[in-house]
């Protein structure tokens, strides 16, 4: 069953394997055995997820014969940073549509997207943003563009299979230590990164790892059925017939802090926990809740006992910066 995403072409962005490290110290204290997988380690534009979903999506634009990305995503997004430098590395244009139109500080992932030279499209909100990139994408066929949307995230059936391999390579990462794996643990927010682990582990048939998906600020509900709905669009490019039902797949609602991007103490102090423990940086907006809600499971006694937890690093390594003051207000 693995054969077909071997074989599924990708456009390279970044060297991979990424690195899988123990985190030692947060082992100890908490009694567990866990790892900490550094997707935020990439060589383009300062990585993170995305990057392994857009070396699909690009191979499937280039196959369409396509010159111009657009995407949409908020201000400080992670998805429309890469898929402006992915343009660029590919010689394509980037269209980001983004929202909300609040005039923020140019730095961040905004400084980012255009110092990538993005062409960038403010609307109100999230809730125009998908009209807002058709329109667009009409307009430049009229001026004899080939444009290729992106959905927010990265989330589509090529994306997905980013991290169908992402799978693939924390489970040979794990058997190169003699270790075997039990959860992997990660912020989930359109559900893509979630339904692409799924599909790995399927396609490995080790549906027994569980996939924890910590929300970012979304409806568990909806992020379940994204996730089912990801699964079998992945799959169906693999020629394969695989569904997932919402209520088997696995997110925790309780560590949104009131929502996304909302950013608390308490989002702060995990994040100067992690740093000072491991010298590890977190992003508050995603991966800092992820991580205060694994430790959060650990001391409820989720995990079996003696099993071995990864701790996906979705990347974010700008988003401090975009909101430092607030950052640095709880410090
Ligand atoms: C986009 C993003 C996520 C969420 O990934 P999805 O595939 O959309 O669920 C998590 N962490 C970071 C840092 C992100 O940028």
């Amino acid at each position: 069953m693995i054969g077909r995403l071997l074989l599924t072409p990708k456009y390279k962005l970044i060297t991979l394997p990424t690195p899988l490290e123990k985190a030692a110290k947060l082992s100890e204290e908490y009694d567990i055995n866990l790892y900490v997988k550094r997707d935020d380690v990439m060589e383009l534009a300062f990585g993170g997820n995305k990057a392994r979903k857009l070396e699909y999506i690009l191979a499937d634009a280039f196959s369409k014969g396509c010159d111009t990305l657009i995407t949409r995503g908020a201000y400080h997004s992670n998805h429309a940073r890469l898929t402006a430098a992915a343009a660029r590395k590919a010689g394509l244009e980037a269209y980001l549509v983004l929202y909300p139109p609040i005039e923020p500080k140019v730095r961040g992932n905004l400084l980012l997207d255009k110092l990538l030279g993005a062409n960038i499209v403010y609307v109100e909100s999230s809730k125009e943003a998908n009209e807002a990139m058709e329109r667009l994408a009409k307009k430049l066929e009229g001026e004899g563009k080939k444009p290729y949307i992106i959905p927010g995230g990265g989330a589509s059936p090529h994306g997905v299979l980013g991290y169908a391999m992402g799978f693939l390579e924390i489970f040979q990462q794990l058997r190169s230590f003699g270790e075997k794996l039990d959860y992997i643990v990660h912020a989930t927010g359109t559900g893509a990164t979630q339904a692409g682990l799924i599909l790995g582990a399927k396609l490995l048939s080790l549906d027994d790892v569980g996939i924890v998906g910590i929300s970012v600020g979304r409806d568990p509900k909806e992020v379940k059925g994204e996730v089912s709905r990801l699964v079998s669009g992945g799959a169906k490019l693999l020629n394969l017939d695989l569904n997932v039902e919402p209520e088997d797949v696995i997110v925790f609602s309780d560590y949104t802090f009131g929502g996304y991007a909302t950013i608390t103490r308490e989002v702060v102090a995990t994040m100067k926990n992690i740093a000072l423990k491991e010298g590890l940086i977190l992003d508050p907006v995603y991966t800092a809740k992820a991580m205060y809600g694994l430790l959060d499971l650990v001391e409820k006694g989720y995990f079996k006992s003696d099993s071995t937890i990864v701790f996906l690093h979705t990347g974010g390594t700008p988003i401090p910066f975009q909101y430092s003051e607030l950052v640095e207000e709880y410090l």
